[in-house]
């Protein structure tokens, strides 16, 4: 095993101070910060003083120590030390979100979006909407703070690689990777730039922000013009060879069965995806026959979600059989990963309540004896700008990771006194 060297070893420990205060959601004594990261209090107090320093962190207040003895300081993570972008790209909108450093929405733009499109001309759109973004929050000073992008797509994509082995979004000619991608957009931003997976986003966001806050093994699945799956396996995203991971969307049902978006036959995705749902609609006389783009499917699963709802027998039956071949595959999930928590990102919220029952009995009766009641399943729909705070926690991590933004701040002056952020220059 590669030795680490002792810079490694302090910006891991750098890391974890600044993780364990994230987790924490609350303020936290250098006592209390010594518990999860298992570090002595005498590098508590140096890796926190480096901290300070540079500005990621703030001290917010004194508490009484217990036992009488010294009162404690309270540490926080200074909200304004850099924001980071979220970008969600879906088939039909772009949403850009304005993220602090304690993870805190403070601006938040949609666009509408026709894909698929070309990679210029996608990156062309997503950096105007992102620019746009900046300006609208206050322009200068903004771009001045901003540390970094992260983006959200649908697709089979290599973050590491920086290669979209497939995605929606991409009018490429027939199977082409689509390259550079994120190296595209940050040329033309200035700032580092991560492109990750929708689901593994949604996953590191119901990590960092949501219900799997202090949970280690969670499945996060998500149900819109696609269907995916993010993994945290032992607190961490599982990616697996090229980030390819936790593709059981596509897992196939039915050799030489219905088209799927991404290439092949039978895919899941291609029976309770809403193209899919719209297409067994259309094939029931229900909705008006022809392609669609993709604003128009959703505007059309809402139509046929609303015929179910007004007693269509039909439309009902599309639904439940949804549910239920959902159901069975999330039990199969569950067997696989032996989950503390199942998160469904439902899509339309009209539409949730006509699939859930036979999807939690289907769901039931795949799982394995040991998981039955034991495995929560929580269905929602959280909206675009969860995806977009999403794909800023990924930026988020990775400079709490690298820990460069804390050697890169402390090489800029900043006002100690006024608690001034320090200054990261950009060229957004
Ligand atoms: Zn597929």
């Amino acid at each position: 095993m590669a030795r680490l060297s002792s810079r490694h070893i302090s910006q891991l420990h750098l890391y974890q101070v600044l993780h364990a205060v994230r987790r924490n959601g609350v303020p936290m004594s250098r006592a209390e910060i010594g518990v999860p990261t298992g570090l002595s209090q005498p590098a508590v107090s140096s890796l926190t003083r480096r901290l300070l320093e540079s500005g990621a962190l703030v001290e917010v207040g004194v508490r009484p120590a217990a036992g009488g003895g010294r009162r404690e300081r309270e540490l926080a993570l200074n909200p304004d030390f850099v924001w980071v972008v979220g970008v969600n790209i879906s088939l039909y909108q772009l949403t850009v979100t304005l993220t602090d450093f304690a993870g805190v929405v403070r601006r938040t733009r949609s666009a509408p979006l026709v894909t698929p499109m070309q990679k210029t001309a996608l990156v062309r759109r997503l950096v105007k909407e992102v620019r746009a973004c900046v300006t609208d929050a206050g322009g200068a000073l903004i771009t001045a703070r901003l540390a970094g992008v992260g983006v959200a797509l649908p697709g089979f994509v290599d973050s590491m690689g920086d290669v979209v082995h497939w995605s929606a979004v991409f009018a490429t000619d027939g199977p082409t990777a689509v390259r550079n991608f994120s190296a595209s957009i940050a040329k033309e931003l200035g700032v580092p730039v991560f492109v990750e997976n929708e689901a593994n986003i949604r996953a590191l966001a119901e990590q960092w922000f949501g219900q799997a806050a202090r949970l280690s093994n969670v499945a996060v699945v998500t149900l819109e013009q696609g269907l995916g799956l993010g993994m945290m396996i032992n607190g961490e995203l599982y990616r697996g060879r090229a980030g390819l991971a936790a593709e059981l969307g596509h897992m196939q049902i039915e050799a030489g069965g219905r088209q799927c978006h991404c290439g092949k036959r039978g895919c899941l995705e291609a029976y309770v995806a809403h193209y899919a749902i719209v297409q067994q609609g259309q094939e029931a006389g229900l909705l008006p026959a022809g392609d669609l783009p993709p604003q128009a499917i959703e505007a059309a699963y809402d139509r046929l979600a609303c015929a179910a709802r007004d007693g269509n027998s039909q439309a009902l039956q599309i639904f439940e059989r949804q549910g239920r071949q959902l159901g069975i595959w999330i039990g199969n999930v569950v067997n696989l990963l032996a989950p503390q928590l199942v998160i469904l990102d439902g899509g339309r919220q009209v539409a949730i309540e006509l699939f859930e029952a036979p999807l939690r009995a289907a769901m039931d009766d795949a799982m394995a004896l040991p998981h039955r009641g034991s495995v929560p399943l929580v269905i929602g729909h959280e909206g675009s700008e969860a995806w977009a705070r999403g794909a800023a926690s990924l930026v988020l991590q990775r400079l709490d990771e690298s820990a460069e933004i804390v050697a890169s701040a402390s090489r800029h002056d900043f006002d100690d006194a006024s608690n001034q952020t320090a200054v990261r220059r950009t060229a957004i």
